[in-house]
């Protein structure tokens, strides 16, 4: 309990910030209102010719999409989760396959390797990026040889955050061991390495555009980029039921993984805003990394590698008292992930013996703050001050 004196500090605090619009942990209208009349006019372009399957739209993101990325072809599909499996499905893992992907991700990563009907080997992150570490997933790629039950087959390494993963280490374990490599980039649309763009850096790269990513749209919808017309032209028999070129026989197995004309529309209005907004995101991160250094742990980039800022996110101790001082401050905040995937009911069984220890302890100490293009330069100062009080 507060006694007098202090509740009237906290009501002198809430009229001293009260100026400031409160903090948004993301801010979906606010970048509406930036693009609403785009966003209008390309909806009703749909009404009008009314393909709401495989319109115009789909061609021209996927087209826009291997442009501004430098892919050799995408493939839109129903979301992020679904482009992770029509990737395996078209590099055919199934049962018997091992999967290896970072054990401090989202569900999805895990659940794509499951629903294709291959094992999932957790690997442990590195302390520093949060992503799949390369000494880890070669130890993992051994034992598997080594036990013989399961094929090596793929690797996913996930950009975490925003980050990509050290794709360079994991391409020449890939490359060692015959595997092939899968780039969970749904958080990292915008993200960098060696000059080359998120969708161009792994041979393919599955992406989400759920709202609340850096690029989404106003439902579900995801994409795959690819460095083989070839293989993206399995994809997209793949996401028609495995058909050919006519769309009526089947000629493998495939699934209904289409994206809506109306979803492409969206995506396409958020692209014309999206350089600004990827250049503010990195304004925002350096506010935080210039007032936060020293104060507690920072995601850290690899060089020549640059973040596309999905989230930021940082590890503190006694996390729990510093996200209620956040809380009761105004400043929302959040934790991905609480939990590591192979202490997940639904994966336990694929647990390792002793544990993924990195994983296990960034669990319990990542907090992710506010992070959107909308954010002003007050506002960011006012999280970092609000933090560094509480901690
Ligand atoms: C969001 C996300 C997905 C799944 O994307 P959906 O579009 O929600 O299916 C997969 N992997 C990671 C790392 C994600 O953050």
């Amino acid at each position: 309990m507060l006694n007098k004196s202090e509740e009237g500090n906290v009501v002198q605090l809430h009229q001293a910030v009260s100026e400031l619009p409160p903090v948004q942990f993301i801010d979906l209208k606010a970048q509406q209102a930036r693009i609403r009349e785009d966003v209008d006019a390309r909806i009703q372009a749909v009404l009008d010719h009314g393909a709401y399957i495989n319109g115009p739209e789909i061609g021209e993101l996927e087209k826009t999409l291997a442009e501004r990325t430098g892919a050799a072809d995408v493939v839109l599909c129903g979301n992020g989760t679904e482009a992770l499996e029509i990737a395996m499905m078209g590099e055919g893992i199934g049962p018997g396959d091992a999967v290896f992907i970072p054990a401090f991700t989202y569900n999805a990563t895990a659940s794509a390797v499951m629903m294709v009907g291959a094992t999932p080997v957790f690997v442990d992150v590195e302390e520093q990026t949060f992503n799949i570490d390369p000494e880890d997933l070669e130890a993992k790629v051994k034992a598997v040889r080594d036990a013989g039950e399961l094929k090596a087959k793929m690797v996913v390494p996930v950009d975490l955050f925003g980050l990509p993963a050290d794709y360079p280490a994991v391409a020449s374990i890939a490359e060692a061991y015959g595997l092939s490599v899968l780039s969970d980039g749904a958080q990292s649309f915008g993200g960098q390495q060696d000059g080359k763009w998120v969708g161009n850096i792994a041979p393919m790269t599955a992406t989400s555009f759920f709202p609340a990513k850096a690029l989404g749209c106003y439902g579900d919808g995801g994409a795959i980029f690819s460095d083989s017309v070839e293989r993206a032209n399995i994809w997209r028999s793949i996401r028609w039921h495995g058909t050919d070129d006519t769309r009526k026989e089947s000629v493998r197995i495939g699934t209904n993984g289409r994206m809506d004309s109306m979803q492409a529309a969206v995506v396409l209005a958020k692209l014309q805003i999206f350089d600004s907004e990827l250049a503010r995101r990195h304004e925002i991160a350096a506010i935080y990394n210039d007032m936060l250094a020293e104060k507690v742990q920072l995601p850290k980039a690899p060089q020549n590698t640059q973040s596309g800022w999905g989230l930021y996110s940082i590890l503190v101790n006694d996390r729990d008292r510093v996200q209620t001082a956040l809380k009761d401050a105004g400043i929302p905040t959040a934790i991905y992930y609480s939990q590591p995937l192979h202490q997940m009911t639904a994966f336990r069984e694929f647990a390792p013996k002793d544990g993924l220890l990195v994983s296990e302890s960034l669990s319990r100490r990542i907090l992710s703050l506010p992070m959107h293009p909308y954010l002003t330069d007050g506002q960011v100062r006012h999280v970092c001050e609000t933090l560094i009080g509480a901690i």
